[in-house]
């Protein structure tokens, strides 16, 4: 069994004592009051927004995890969000683009450290279409946006997975376009 979290979890959230152990890779249970708890995947969107020059537009992480590197706007889905609509809220809150159409592409596996916890993650990316540019700012966690040239752009300019996977998956994809 691999839990990536098995060792930062001991206490159990229920009755307090250093009894909780890994359950499975994604779960803990306690000794002491058989309670279990469930570290499942979250949900996260990716957006693919490409420019009239068929440019990909990219984000630079202001943030740790990764922060400095490359990534693809996008974030967590909030509980009671489907996962169009905390796509529109994110791309809305990180570069004030509002979006005005989406086309599901592909999903990976990701995972997320933040503070000591690794959250497992499942990425969700879709082809969007902005209403304009003409509104594109830097805000949230965004240090600064990029349009580039999809043809020759290194996915290890990207630091986390999924962006990497995506970015890749959509280069070829594009590559196949007449
Ligand atoms: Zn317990």
């Amino acid at each position: 069994m691999n839990n990536i979290n098995q060792q930062t979890f001991f206490h159990c959230p229920k009755c307090g004592k250093p009894a909780l152990g890994p359950r499975s890779e994604n779960s803990f249970a306690c000794s002491a009051c058989q309670f279990v708890f469930y570290l499942n995947c979250a949900a996260a969107c990716i957006a693919v927004i490409v420019n009239e020059k068929n440019q990909l537009l990219v984000t630079r992480r202001k943030k740790d995890p990764f922060k400095g590197t490359f990534d693809l706007p996008g974030g967590f889905a909030e509980p009671g969000e489907s996962i169009e609509q905390s796509l529109i809220r994110e791309i809305k809150e990180e570069l004030n683009l509002d979006i005005i159409r989406l086309e599901y592409l592909c999903s990976f596996p990701n995972t997320y450290p933040y503070k000591s916890v690794v959250y497992p993650v499942t990425d969700m990316a879709f082809v969007c279409g902005v209403s304009t540019f003409d509104t594109i700012d830097a805000r949230d966690d965004i240090a600064g946006f990029y349009f580039v040239d999809l043809p020759g752009l290194d996915k290890n300019m990207f630091g986390m997975d999924s962006p990497k996977k995506v970015m890749e998956y959509y280069q070829g994809l594009s590559a196949l376009a007449p």
